[in-house]
């Protein structure tokens, strides 16, 4: 305990930069992370194979490439994090961006009309393809945020809808206000379900109206069999894949740092789960990323 108290930010990062896991076997064709989160990664848990790389982000990259794992969307959830993604799309082919103010941070502001007039600038730029992450979190999020949030969702889809672009969704235990909203704003041409958490029910509401389903390593959870339910329902071409990095790390490295590069271990899991060819999912997978956030070059 007191060596976890007397531990400096760079040693912890150092730290828990030890503890990625082992690179998975590579898959048979390329597909893509829909929704990572680089520059907390970094910053947090350092660089999965080289703790001491020159461009970290390049770095990560890499090791993602190396797996079959050669696009990736980096998704902002403030301002800042919204610039930083924007620019990092335009030094690495391999990403793309989408810029939001996440639903959890959108009732802390001080002037959320200001922070969204920079969120629609960045969403003018060419690299930037998606809007979000966006959405309701009722899980952190009490009663008193509530509006702040929705207000917020709702200008996310405006943006969205004024740009073209797609919009990233973050749903914590709040499907029906997240359908609600959407259906009462009307949902832009392409929808992602970000870390998709509803049951097999869900499911069916959010394929019904043509949304994209991504699943992140929470569905290989021993736990989650509602979750495999769903994706058992959802049609090939309405499905991704994510990390949601450095967060929901795939079974069997649950509790340790999640990347890229770990993609493949969700991939395989969700084959056998959905009884799907692992070469036609990894195509249709890379094929659908190309429709919502695509070209990448
Ligand atoms: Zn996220």
């Amino acid at each position: 305990m007191l060596s976890l108290m007397t531990e400096s930010r760079s040693q912890r990062a150092a730290r828990r930069a030890g503890e990625f896991p082992p690179a998975p076997e590579p898959l048979p064709r390329p597909v893509l992370d829909s929704h990572t989160h680089l520059d907390i990664t970094v910053s947090e848990v350092g660089v999965p194979g080289a703790a001491d790389a020159a461009d970290p982000v390049a770095a990560a990259i890499e090791v993602a490439a190396a797996v079959g794992v050669d696009r990736l969307v980096q998704v902002g959830v403030d301002v800042d994090s919204s610039r930083w993604g924007a620019e990092v799309a335009d030094r690495h082919p391999a990403v793309l961006a989408t810029v939001a103010l996440h639903p959890n941070e959108a009732p802390r502001l001080a002037d959320l009309d200001a922070a969204l007039r920079e969120i629609e600038a960045l969403a003018a730029r060419d690299r930037v393809r998606g809007i979000g992450e966006t959405g309701m979190d009722h899980y952190r999020t009490g009663d008193e945020g509530r509006a702040a949030q929705e207000e917020s969702f709702r200008a996310h889809i405006a943006i969205a809808k004024r740009y073209g672009k797609t919009l990233v969704i973050h749903d914590r235990e709040a499907h029906d206000e997240v359908l609600r909203i959407l259906d009462d704003e009307g949902a832009p041409d392409t929808v992602v379900m970000h870390c998709f958490s509803g049951d097999a029910q869900f499911a069916a509401e959010c394929v019904r109206r043509g949304f994209l389903l991504s699943f992140a390593g929470t569905v290989t959870f021993a736990s989650a069999a509602s979750l495999r339910e769903a994706a058992a329902l959802t049609p090939l071409d309405q499905i991704l894949v994510e990390t949601d990095a450095p967060y929901l790390t795939p079974t069997p490295y649950r509790g340790r740092p999640n990347a890229s590069y770990l993609i493949p271990l969700t991939v395989r899991a969700l084959a056998a789960t959905i009884g799907a060819d692992l070469d036609d999912l990894c195509a249709a997978i890379s094929a659908t990323g190309e429709r919502a956030f695509g070209p990448w070059h």
